[in-house]
């Protein structure tokens, strides 16, 4: 295999990527080439202007993660951040107060929003950022997608006593980082995404892999609207290469993150067999083809079996690169079974 392509999130995403490039060094993926190529078509859908700014919240935490940028502690942001345009903006009393917007990360933010106001899709723009992140560290075997060049928003419905109608709808990030998911979310809307087409090279990195990977991404706000980009279910349906998800469920509960509130909104039981038959067996009109559990989640292997789906249950927690990169590894072989 010459060619992975991976849809991702941001975190969990990200970790997964740690571990599967990890896993190509150091030859624990058997029938991987050493030179393999990785596309990562990332979502989207979180990103928000803020301040002016344009801010893709995915894309950074990947780039950053996987060019030794990344925040290890917050898993988002820059290492060595300091806080000064958001303490200032505070003295204004300018909203939105809760964004995390450090001092390093807005130099992102302010290339990414020059270049998209000089006329440059978000994909040019990707590729213009990850120069400096990721072809220093990882030369031309990694390469990062936007899902699309279209503004998709992800928006969350909750319920608010004050509001005449009886809810009120939020950006998925204020949902998120504001509110902690903290009260239940009563519909996702993703605002843009019927209308959007996927960016360049999207869907032929997923007809053209050798294999697709599914991290453990949310399902919902994270591999759920990259799968709802036009175009996007229909070649993971048509691609030659076997697709393989790994849950990011263990133990009926979501890991880090809000997968749950998520999932409960779109009426996904919350399980690692609940998220797999979501996505669905490939040769009954879903996605995938294989599907890994944690061993905690063995019990579920019977069901996703009995689906179409090929199963197996292996420890799923990322804590280390070397753990994760033996995720990786059956999720490959589970491919290749
Ligand atoms: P986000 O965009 O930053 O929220 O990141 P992702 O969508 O890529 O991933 C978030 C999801 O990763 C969470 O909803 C968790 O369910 C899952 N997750 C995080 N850490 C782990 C882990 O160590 N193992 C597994 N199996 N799932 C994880
Ligand atoms: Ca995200």
């Amino acid at each position: 295999m010459r060619s992975l392509t991976v849809l991702s999130g941001g975190i969990g995403g990200a970790r997964f990527l740690q571990g599967l490039l990890h896993a190509i060094d150091t030859g624990a993926l058997p029938g991987v080439a050493p030179d393999a190529v990785v596309t990562v078509v990332t979502n989207t859908a979180d990103d928000l202007w803020v301040h002016g700014l344009k801010v893709c919240p995915d894309l950074d935490t990947v780039m950053y993660t996987l060019g030794d940028g990344i925040d290890p502690e917050r898993g988002w942001g820059r290492r060595d951040e300091t806080w000064s345009v958001r303490e200032e903006l505070a003295a204004y009393g300018v909203e939105p107060t809760w964004f995390g917007l450090g001092d390093r990360d807005v130099a992102t933010h302010l290339v990414r929003t020059q270049m998209l106001e000089a006329g440059y899709p978000l994909s040019a723009v990707t590729a213009a950022l990850c120069r400096r992140w990721l072809e220093p560290v990882h030369g031309e075997r990694l390469r990062l997608l936007p899902m699309t060049d279209d503004r998709v928003e992800t928006h969350v419905a909750v319920a608010d006593a004050d509001s005449p109608s009886g809810t009120r709808v939020v950006h998925f990030q204020e949902y998120w980082i504001r509110m902690r998911a903290e009260v239940p979310a009563e519909t996702v809307v993703v605002v843009g995404l019927d209308a959007a087409t996927p960016a360049p090279g999207v869907v032929e990195a997923i007809t053209g892999a050798d294999l697709v990977l599914v991290p453990p991404s949310n399902p919902v706000v994270s591999v759920g609207t990259i799968l709802g980009v036009p175009g996007v279910r229909e070649a993971l349906v048509a691609t030659g290469a076997p697709v393989v998800g790994l849950s990011p469920i263990v133990g009926g509960q979501h890991v880090r993150g809000m997968a749950r509130q998520l999932l409960t909104a779109i009426g996904v039981e919350v399980s690692a067999a609940g998220v797999g038959l979501h996505y669905g067996a490939r040769s009954q009109g879903g996605v995938l083809d294989g599907w890994l559990v944690d061993t905690g989640d063995a019990g579920d292997v019977a069901a996703l079996e009995e689906a179409g789906l090929r199963a197996g249950a292996v420890p799923l927690m990322m804590t280390s690169p070397d753990a994760t990169a033996a995720m990786v590894a059956a999720a490959v072989d589970l491919a290749t079974r």
